[in-house]
């Protein structure tokens, strides 16, 4: 049977629309939550998701601001730039595009976000709040994983996930969420030492691939009736578009989807859905440091 396919599109809309409550909110007290990207160079790929932020943040009435910063940029004077911006008030949600050109710490300059606005969710106190179960800003490509599990209805309590990958980013925090309460799913997180990854997706429930490599989940991996969920975002030559390129995940969507009872696409799946994650964490940021209900 054909899997029913989760939008991110779609789903991504539906959360930015339920953003306009607390948006209102902040208005009648004179706040427009704002959001401040840094983007130091132009790899193609951080161009276009800057742009995407930018238009999803505009799109809902928050003040976007995106910084574009030369790659000859110092690692000292990109770290002065946010000490400017931590202590700007009109700045709730600040973000540095990764990856940074080499001759730039990322760790050292995530350190330099002041965690009330690090709406990305990578700072080590954010990082800390999630593995410890606190408050705090979660990551946005993991929390919206989560909205996606959510979206199909299934409980989630005791599902075996497999999740193929262990970034700082992807894999290793949405481990952390799934473990936790409300979710309470068995996790397995595979990487490249892993030994047999086909044995360990296809005993799982849910199949979350964030590894960015095409073809890395196939249709012979899962089991019949599993969740597959597709992070991954890779570039492939296609003379087709007149891009040169199309955007694939790192799944094998037409098998998978005959096979899985719920599948995410690629493109329209999960990265719409990390972009409305960062604008609820913004008007979330705005809605702290003002002390206005995010949710009433
Ligand atoms: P990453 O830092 O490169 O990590 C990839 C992980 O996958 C690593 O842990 C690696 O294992 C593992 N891996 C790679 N090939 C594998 C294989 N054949 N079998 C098992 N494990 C394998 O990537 P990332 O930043 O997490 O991103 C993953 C993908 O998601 C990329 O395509 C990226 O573009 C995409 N992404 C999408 C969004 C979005 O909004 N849609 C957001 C973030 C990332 P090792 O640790 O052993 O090397």
């Amino acid at each position: 049977m054909a899997a029913t396919v989760i939008s991110g599109k779609l789903l991504s809309q539906e959360l930015r629309q339920a953003l306009a409550a607390p948006i209102a909110r902040l208005a009648v007290q004179g706040v427009r939550p704002g959001l401040t990207v840094i983007l130091v160079g132009e790899d193609p790929a951080s161009v276009s998701y800057v742009t995407g932020k930018e238009k999803d943040a505009r799109e809902i009435g928050l003040n976007s601001e995106t910084i574009r910063l030369p790659v000859s940029t110092s690692e000292e004077e990109l770290l002065a730039l946010i000490t400017r911006l931590n202590a700007d008030p009109a700045v709730h949600g600040l973000l540095v595009q990764l990856p940074l050109p080499p001759h730039i710490r990322s760790a050292r300059v995530i350190l330099a976000i002041d965690p009330a606005k690090d709406v990305d969710g990578f700072h080590p106190v954010s990082v800390g709040q999630l593995v410890l179960g606190g408050p705090g800003f979660l990551p946005c490509t993991p929390h919206g994983v989560l909205k996606m599990l959510q979206k199909t209805g299934v409980s989630l309590t005791g599902a075996e996930v497999v999740i193929v990958g262990r970034s700082n980013i992807v894999g290793k925090p949405l481990a952390l969420l799934l473990m936790q309460a409300p979710y309470h799913c068995t996790v397995t997180v595979c990487h490249t030492k892993t030994k047999n990854l086909k044995a360990h997706t296809l005993a799982a429930d849910i199949v979350i691939a964030a590894a960015g490599h095409p073809h890395t989940v196939t249709a012979e991996m899962i089991r019949p009736g599993a969740i597959v969920i597709d992070v991954g975002v890779n570039r492939v030559p296609d003379a087709s578009k007149a891009s040169g390129f199309a955007l694939v995940g790192d799944t094998d969507y037409a098998g998978i989807a005959e096979k899985a009872s719920f599948v995410t696409p690629v493109p329209g799946g999960v990265g719409p859905m990390t972009r409305a994650m960062l604008v609820e964490n913004t008007v979330r940021a705005a809605c702290l440091s003002t002390g206005i209900a995010f949710e009433e």
